[in-house]
């Protein structure tokens, strides 16, 4: 089937490149000329394991194109796709200019009827809405559906997610529409859901809000386990063995970053108060994901007292793993407050540092390896768990830093090996090794 993508970010370009694994004959349009550009020549603008090797297979095949031209893209699809950003605005609520204007370019460039799929995460009414703004603006009489088709894929496994998600989530209030929509999707082999648009569009913003919840749970969890000398790794373990609960998701660190979950959570929030509906819970969620995502700077400076002059190893600066995302990452607010305390932040990141350079203070020094962050570094921060991180011996630390002090935001090492070595290890919400 013939299909168009409109924004080639994380969510269009994996899309997009999927789609056309699966057989469909895909056009991605971006107004983006560099990006396009560089996909033309089979060139990933991001970092997504195995998607490049796809992208690449499936434009040999002729089966994947990229254009800016919106309407070279529209010409005879029969789907298109908005994957556009939904940023958040200074207010929390999600900013849908994007969005309003693929609906206003949809208008201007069909030449046949077409089912409008959103992907991108967007409040409840949106398809609604931006089936009005086609239909307004459209000049012949064209049949016109939305169908809400939230994603639910992860950075850093965007591709495998797409192949071997839990559902595939299809909202719809037309019948014809939703067929269409089973039948693009059919080939994945993924169970499907259907529902209607606002049930939809609800059901992304409630996932997310829900994982949010757990992360900032079993974050206050570790931070009480700390000050009653439990250890929030086995309270996990021993909590996600209950089938109810689940062992997902109960990873104490310094908190959740991203391009979703922040923007998602304070969407829902704003969304709930367009209902006069106060939603506490979720608020507290997010002041204590603000709260965990400081720790280390928290941890540093109660050992040091003063972080003046002091040369910090940054391990880690994409929100996650296998990543180059550096949206609302832990690393921002920790370079931010370090260089404010007077330190002097070494940054050391696999993929991520380019990202990381618009966003992070204009001292901050970058290195290619972990080993020259730590060399001669006062402390380290483990802010990313990549496994070039990981890889690092108690070894490498107590050789080449100044003094082995350690501030591990992820965990990536067990008591017994710290306790092993002279070094100083101050984890999540498990005992200090002094
Ligand atoms: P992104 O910012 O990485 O990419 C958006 C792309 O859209 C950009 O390349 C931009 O140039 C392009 N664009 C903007 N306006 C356009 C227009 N009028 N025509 C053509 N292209 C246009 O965004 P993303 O991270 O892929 O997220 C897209 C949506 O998917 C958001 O709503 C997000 O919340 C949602 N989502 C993201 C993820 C994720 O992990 N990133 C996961 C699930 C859902």
């Amino acid at each position: 089937m013939q299909i168009a993508v409109v924004g080639t970010g994380y969510v269009g370009l994996v899309t997009g490149v999927c789609l056309s694994e699966i057989g469909h004959d895909v056009t991605c349009v971006d107004i983006d000329e560099q990006k396009v550009e560089r996909m033309r020549q089979g060139l990933s603008p991001i970092y997504e394991p195995g998607l490049d090797e796809l992208m690449k297979a499936n434009i040999d095949r002729g089966r994947l194109h990229f254009t800016t031209n919106h309407k070279e893209a529209f010409a005879g699809a029969k789907a298109i796709y908005i994957a556009v950003g939904t940023p958040q605005r200074e207010d929390g609520q999600a900013d849908l200019r994007f969005v309003e204007q693929v609906a206003i370019d949809i208008a201007s460039n069909i030449e046949n009827d077409v089912v409008v799929v959103t992907k991108s995460t967007v409040p409840v009414g949106t398809n609604e809405r931006v089936q009005s703004i086609v239909r307004e603006h459209l000049k012949e009489d064209y049949k016109v559906h939305s169908v809400s088709n939230p994603e639910f894929l992860r950075e850093g496994s965007a591709v495998k997610d797409t192949f071997e998600g839990d559902r595939i989530v299809i909202g719809s209030n037309n019948e014809e529409a939703a067929a269409l929509l089973e039948e693009i999707n059919r080939p994945f082999g993924i169970e499907i859901f259907k529902t209607d648009i606002r049930s939809a569009e609800m059901i992304k913003y409630a996932s997310n809000a829900f994982l949010a919840t757990k992360i900032s749970f079993i974050n206050e969890i570790a931070n009480l386990c700390e000050k009653l000398e439990a250890d929030v790794e086995d309270v996990a373990a021993g909590m996600g063995l209950d089938d109810r609960i689940g062992s997902k998701f109960l990873k104490a660190g310094i908190g959740y970053g991203g391009s979703c979950f922040p923007k998602d959570t304070s969407a829902l929030v704003q969304i709930a108060s367009y209902v006069q509906h106060d939603f506490n819970l979720l608020k507290s969620v997010i002041q204590v994901n603000g709260e965990q995502q400081r720790m280390l700077v928290t941890k540093a400076k109660q050992r040091f007292g003063s972080l003046e002059g002091k040369r910090v190893a940054m391990l880690g600066l994409a929100f996650k793993p296998n990543t180059d995302d550096m949206r609302e990452a832990a690393s921002i607010t920790l370079a931010h407050e370090l260089v404010k305390e007077g330190a002097t932040v070494v940054a050391y990141d696999p993929i991520a540092a380019d990202n990381a350079k618009k966003l992070l203070p204009s001292e901050t020094l970058y290195v290619e390896s972990p080993d020259e962050a730590i060399a001669g570094a006062d402390f380290a921060m483990i802010v990313t768990e990549w496994d070039q991180v990981k890889a690092l011996t108690f070894h490498d630390y107590i050789e080449k830093m100044n003094e082995p002090i350690i501030f591990d935001g992820r965990n990536c090492y067990s008591l017994e090996q710290a306790a092993q070595h002279p070094v100083e290890y101050y984890s999540v919400g498990r005992k200090n090794i002094t």
